[in-house]
């Protein structure tokens, strides 16, 4: 079997064993994550390292998330195809391309320049055109580009920033990994609906900080 070809066969394998199998089960999530080529999103040195069932560096103190924890967030924000979705934490770029094969519209915001210059040229070679990057403080959102169907946020901060619920529509949902604790959180998801907001706790999770005006 030739390299790539044992690359694909683990892609499938990781959405198996470590997706489908501990209850994610929208087809929208598994489908997309076997069609985007995780192992591109890394350094190359770290390519075999990328259907594994942990987290993976991608330089600059961060991490691309666990596979589990991409597909579970991907699931809570209940994507429909020509949603308007906001990322906070562009990273890799590979959340961003998992919501784009869902058929989303992405607007990702990424702190740290070289990681946004690295996932811009990634994205554009491997043609997601319906993801948007910009380089800037995501703890303010993307003002010109609200209100978004859907909000995700891939770093841990100390609570919701403000602007993100602000620029949240109605319907709306909104999952983030917040804690008081920098090194763990709960996944929280928000639900704004008919003028009301609901949060829901989905668990215990370990992320990288979220930097910024509303967060660490
Ligand atoms: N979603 C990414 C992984 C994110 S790691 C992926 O799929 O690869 C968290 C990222 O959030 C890091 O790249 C970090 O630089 C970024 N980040 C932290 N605070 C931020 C902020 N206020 N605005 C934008 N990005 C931020």
């Amino acid at each position: 079997m030739s390299f790539f070809r044992d690359l694909d066969y683990r892609r499938q394998r990781m959405v198996a064993s470590q997706i489908r199998s501990r209850g994610v089960s929208d087809e929208r999530v598994l489908a997309a994550m076997e069609a985007v080529p995780r192992h591109l999103f890394v350094d190359e040195a770290l390519a075999s390292q990328a259907y594994e069932d942990h987290p993976v560096p991608i330089g600059h103190g961060q991490t691309l998330s666990q596979p589990y924890v991409v597909a579970l967030m991907s699931s809570l924000l209940e994507v429909h195809p020509k949603d308007r979705i906001l990322e906070i934490g562009t990273g890799s770029g590979y959340q961003a391309a998992v919501l784009a094969a869902m058929g989303a519209e992405v607007f990702t915001v990424e702190r740290i320049k070289p990681l946004y210059q690295t996932a811009r040229n990634r994205l554009l070679a491997l043609r997601y055109p319906q993801v948007q990057l910009r380089l800037s403080d995501g703890t303010l959102g993307w003002p010109e580009a609200a209100p978004f169907d859907k909000i995700i946020v891939t770093a841990g901060g100390p609570e919701i920033p403000l602007p993100l619920v602000e620029q949240l529509a109605d319907p709306g949902l909104l999952v983030m990994p917040v804690g008081r604790n920098r090194r763990e959180q709960r996944l929280v998801r928000l639900v704004k609906r008919a003028g009301h907001i609901q949060e829901e706790d989905h668990g215990a999770v370990v992320f990288v900080d979220l930097v910024g005006a509303y967060g660490w």
